[in-house]
C-alpha cells in the first residue's frame, strides 16, 4: 500500500500545483511535486534585485479568494503575511470610491452613490447596473465583451474609464473590447454580492513565494511528500499501469499525474498523450497577454498616501507603495496590465516614462534605480466565449490544473488554486478507497 500511496506526481510548483499537493497531503496521500525552476511560485514568485526583495510581478488578492486564503492558513502562512483593507479605490485628483461598514451589497451601493469624481447621473446608472446584474444572478444569456456590456448599461462614460475598465484590466488582464463579460461578472458576483469582506483588497506583505509556496512546500514534506525544485519533466509516457515521467537523470513511475504547468508548457507535455487531444485543441486556440511591473526605488523618505492607488491618463494603471506593505521604504511598483505599445520599449525608456507619470501625480524626486519586468505570457487572454479544458482529461488518472483550466475565474491566483484543489479532489476520490481498504 505504501508503494501505491507514493505514486501521485504533480508537475509544476506554481499556486495550482501547490494547492493540489497540499490538498492531497492533508489527506495523507503523499505526492511528489516536480518544479522546473529553482524557486516555488511560478508566475507568482519572489525574487531579489540589488539585495531588495521583490516579486516577478506585483500582485493583489481579494477577500473573495476564499480557497487561496483557506489553503494559506492550512499550510501555516502567518496571519500578518497580508494586509487586508476594506475596498477603497482612489485615483488621486480624479476619482475616489470608499465602501462604508454596511453589509454587502449595500456597501457597494453606498460607495457608488458617494463616489467622488463622477457625475450624479453616472453614479445612479451604476447603481441600476449593479442591481440589474444581481437580479439576473450575474448570468448573461450569452457571453459578450465587457465593452458591449458596459455600453448596454450606459456605463461607458467617466465611470467606465475610471472604474470598470481598470477593474476589468486588473482582473482579466484583457482589453475590454476582447474581455469576457461573463467572467468579469463572475468576479464581480463573488466580490460584491456575498459577504462584505469578499470585496476586501488583500495585499501581500511578504514576497509571493513566502506568501504560500514555501509554507506549502514544508507542509507537503511534513506530510510525507517530496518537493523537487530544479526538476523539469521532459516527457510523459505510459505503460499498462503507470505514467513514466522522464527528467534529467532518469525516469520515475506514477499511478496518477496532475499536470499543473502554464498552458503553453502543458501543450508540450501533452503532445505524447493522444487521449488529451480535446485539451490540446483548446490550448492551441489560446492567446496570451503581458503584464509589466516597473519597480522604482525613490529616496527612503518617499511615502504615498496609501499602499495602492490608481493612475489615469498615461500608461501606469496602479502604483503600490511597498514601503507600506513590505518594509522597503521608497520602493514603488507600477503595474501595466495587458498589451500596449509600452511592451516593446527598452526598460530605460519605460521606467523614464513611468517616473514622469508618477512625478506628475505625486511630485516625486528622480528615482535612485529602477527594474522593469515584463511577463510576456502573464496570463491567457480571457476572451469572449473562450473554451477552457476541464481538470479531468480523457486519459484515466491524468489531470490538468492551472489558472487556464475550466472554471469561473480569469487567470488569477484564486483560479489557479481552485483548479489545483479540484484536480486533487478528483484524485482523492479514486485513491481514498485504496486507503480505506
Ligand atoms: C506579472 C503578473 C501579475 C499578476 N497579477 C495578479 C494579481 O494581481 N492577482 C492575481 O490573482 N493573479 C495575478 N496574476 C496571475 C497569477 O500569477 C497566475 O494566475 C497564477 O500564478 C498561475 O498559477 P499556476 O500554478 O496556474 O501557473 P504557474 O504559476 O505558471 O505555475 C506553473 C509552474 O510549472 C512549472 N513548470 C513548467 N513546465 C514544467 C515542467 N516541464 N516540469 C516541471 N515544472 C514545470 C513552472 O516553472 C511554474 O512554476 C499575475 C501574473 C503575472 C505574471
Amino acid at each position: 500500500m505504501a508503494e501505491k500511496l507514493k505514486r501521485v506526481a504533480i508537475i509544476g510548483g506554481g499556486y495550482a500545483g501547490l494547492a493540489a499537493a497540499v490538498t492531497l497531503a492533508q489527506q495523507n496521500i503523499p505526492v511528489t511535486l516536480f518544479e522546473a525552476g529553482k524557486t516555488l511560485g511560478g508566475r507568482a514568485r519572489g525574487m531579489s534585485y540589488r539585495g531588495v526583495s521583490m516579486d516577478n510581478g506585483q500582485h493583489i488578492l481579494l477577500g473573495a479568494y476564499r480557497e487561496t486564503l483557506r489553503l494559506m492558513a492550512l499550510a501555516g502562512t502567518r496571519h500578518d503575511a497580508v494586509l487586508r483593507l476594506p475596498l477603497a479605490l482612489s485615483i488621486p485628483g480624479h476619482f475616489a470610491l470608499k465602501t462604508p461598514a454596511l453589509p454587502a451589497p449595500l456597501h457597494l451601493v453606498s460607495g457608488l452613490l458617494l463616489a467622488r469624481g463622477l457625475p450624479l447621473g453616472e453614479r445612479l446608472a451604476a447603481i441600476r447596473f449593479a442591481v440589474s446584474l444581481r437580479l439576473k444572478n450575474f448570468r448573461l444569456p450569452q457571453d459578450t465583451s465587457v465593452a458591449s456590456l458596459l455600453a448596454l448599461y450606459h456605463q461607458e462614460g467617466e465611470i467606465g474609464r475610471l472604474l470598470w475598465e481598470p477593474l476589468c484590466l486588473a482582473a482579466l488582464n484583457t482589453p475590454i473590447e476582447q474581455a469576457s463579460a461573463q467572467v468579469f461578472l463572475n468576479v464581480l458576483r463573488d466580490s460584491f454580492s456575498r459577504a462584505r469582506s469578499d470585496s476586501d483588497v488583500v495585499l501581500p506583505r511578504a514576497d509571493l513565494s513566502a506568501l504560500f509556496p514555501l509554507a506549502a512546500g514544508e507542509f507537503i514534506c511534513k506530510h510525507g511528500g517530496r518537493v523537487l525544485t530544479g526538476s523539469r519533466i521532459r516527457s510523459i509516457e505510459r505503460d499498462d499501469e503507470n505514467f513514466i515521467l522522464g527528467r534529467e537523470g532518469g525516469t520515475e513511475n506514477f499511478s496518477h499525474v496532475i499536470c499543473a504547468t502554464a498552458p503553453q508548457h502543458a501543450l508540450t507535455l501533452l503532445s505524447g498523450l493522444p487521449e488529451t487531444a480535446p485539451a490540446i485543441k483548446m490550448l492551441n486556440g489560446f492567446a496570451y497577454q503581458p503584464i509589466a511591473t516597473i519597480y522604482l526605488q525613490y529616496p527612503h523618505d518617499t511615502r504615498l498616501p496609501a499602499p495602492m492607488l490608481g493612475l489615469t491618463g498615461g500608461f501606469a494603471q496602479w502604483v503600490f507603495d511597498r514601503g507600506h506593505t513590505h518594509g522597503t521604504p521608497g520602493l514603488l511598483a507600477v503595474v501595466i496590465s495587458a498589451e500596449g505599445e509600452h511592451q516593446d520599449w527598452p526598460a530605460e525608456q519605460l521606467a523614464g516614462k513611468i517616473h514622469l507619470e508618477l512625478q506628475r501625480a505625486f511630485a516625486l524626486p528622480p528615482p535612485l534605480w529602477h527594474k522593469a519586468i515584463i511577463e510576456r505570457r502573464a496570463t491567457f487572454a480571457c476572451t469572449v466565449g473562450l473554451k477552457r479544458p476541464p481538470q479531468a482529461t480523457g486519459l484515466k488518472n491524468f489531470y490538468l490544473a492551472g489558472d487556464y483550466t475550466a472554471g469561473d475565474y480569469p487567470a488569477t491566483i484564486e483560479g489557479a488554486v481552485r483548479s489545483g484543489a479540484k484536480a486533487a479532489a478528483l484524485i482523492s476520490a479514486t485513491i481514498n478507497p485504496v486507503i480505506s481498504s
